[in-house]
């Protein structure tokens, strides 16, 4: 018997790690709401000696760290089949995320065994809709190579990221999940980061989609999906009222790692030189100064405190001046699968 799925918050674990290392910013593609910023995070691509010493730096050899590989496009680095080799040896649980093309044949360099996942990014359950956001004949690509990794018994995810322009297509997506044979789906929120920091994506549009809007969709999608055997996350966004406010970066281990260096802590900071750490000389140094974790430690009744600063468009108040919605921390995420 399968039981309705039901959405479970996944609460900030004491001692998880999760590292997202950038390997490098270069791509092939050229999204339109594409996050990675060259100004701030350079454009090299990391040699294999600095990335296997990087990756020391966050290992853990008492407890599996969670490692997802990153550009830019992170099959175009060459030495990425040996990257992965190294961080299983080194005790990671390692994710790949692609936009599917897969570079260097990289189905043949590495064995189901050696990657967990292997996770593909589309965001349109067709190419009318994924192609104008993503690249001509993307849709295309990414599904072939998708349908390639599950034939040779890769576990696949898929992250379709949401926005005004995708969000209406959504409901769409379940089935051609399963029909691909996606184990996991990951579903996101655009952020106001990289490219769509700088503008609207056309004249009297935006990006970003209403509470309302989001959540008349978004579980109702999850739970589609969840109910068709794939495991679904999506990020909670607007907390309940009964809901604690809790930042990952106070409570979490979280380093987003750049190629020039920069180590966050906190995704929506991204664009902006207040990294907490750096790597210099190969060793992860503290930085002084107004950088984010200062901010981490303000209560607001907004929630998230860098929403507020940095998407204060996304926030809603009543008469009485207090927000209509709490904004839970961007890593928040919640969970849906259907018990059998
Ligand atoms: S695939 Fe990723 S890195 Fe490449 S352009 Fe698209 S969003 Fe940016
Ligand atoms: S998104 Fe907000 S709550 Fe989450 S780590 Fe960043 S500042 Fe903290």
């Amino acid at each position: 018997m399968i039981i309705e799925p039901v959405a479970r918050t996944v609460a900030f674990k004491p001692g998880e790690r999760n590292v997202f290392f950038h390997l490098l910013t270069g791509c092939n593609l050229s999204c339109r709401h594409c996050y990675i910023n060259p100004s701030q995070h350079g454009t090299n691509t990391l040699p294999l000696q600095t990335v296997l010493k990087w990756l020391k730096l966050f290992a853990r050899p008492q407890q599996e760290t969670n490692l997802i590989l990153l550009g830019g496009e992170p099959t175009m680095h060459p030495d990425l089949a040996a990257i992965i080799r190294a961080a299983k040896s080194m005790r990671y649980a390692v994710t790949v995320d692609s936009n599917g093309y897969l570079f260097h044949d990289l189905l043949h360099r590495v064995t189901p065994s050696e990657l967990d996942f292997l996770s593909f990014s589309l965001d349109g359950p067709d190419s009318a809709v994924n192609d104008p956001i993503r690249g001509e004949n993307v849709f295309a690509t990414c599904t072939d190579n998708l349908q390639k990794a599950v034939a040779l018994g890769f576990r696949t995810s898929l992250i379709y990221t949401v926005s005004a322009l995708n969000i209406d297509h959504l409901h769409r997506m379940p089935e051609l999940l399963a029909k691909l044979g996606v184990q996991r789906f990951f579903i996101q929120v655009i952020g106001l980061r990289g490219k769509p920091a700088a503008g609207k994506p056309e004249k009297g549009g935006q990006w970003q989609v209403d509470p309302l809007h989001w959540l008349d969709v978004v579980p109702g999608v999850a739970r589609e999906a969840a109910g068709a055997g794939i495991h679904v996350t999506y990020p909670k966004v607007f907390l309940d009222p009964e809901d604690v406010f809790q930042c990952a970066g106070r409570v979490a281990e979280n380093f987003f790692i750049f190629p020039n260096g920069r180590v966050y802590q906190c995704p929506l900071c991204e664009d902006y030189p207040i990294h907490s750490f750096s790597i210099e000389d190969d060793q992860l140094v503290q930085r002084n100064g107004l950088n984010e974790d200062r901010f981490f430690a303000l209560d607001i009744p907004e929630g998230c405190v860098m929403n507020k600063l940095l998407q204060p468009d996304t926030l809603d108040y009543l008469a009485d001046g207090t927000p209509g919605h709490r904004i839970s921390c961007c890593l928040l995420k919640q969970e849906m699968e259907a018990v059998g």
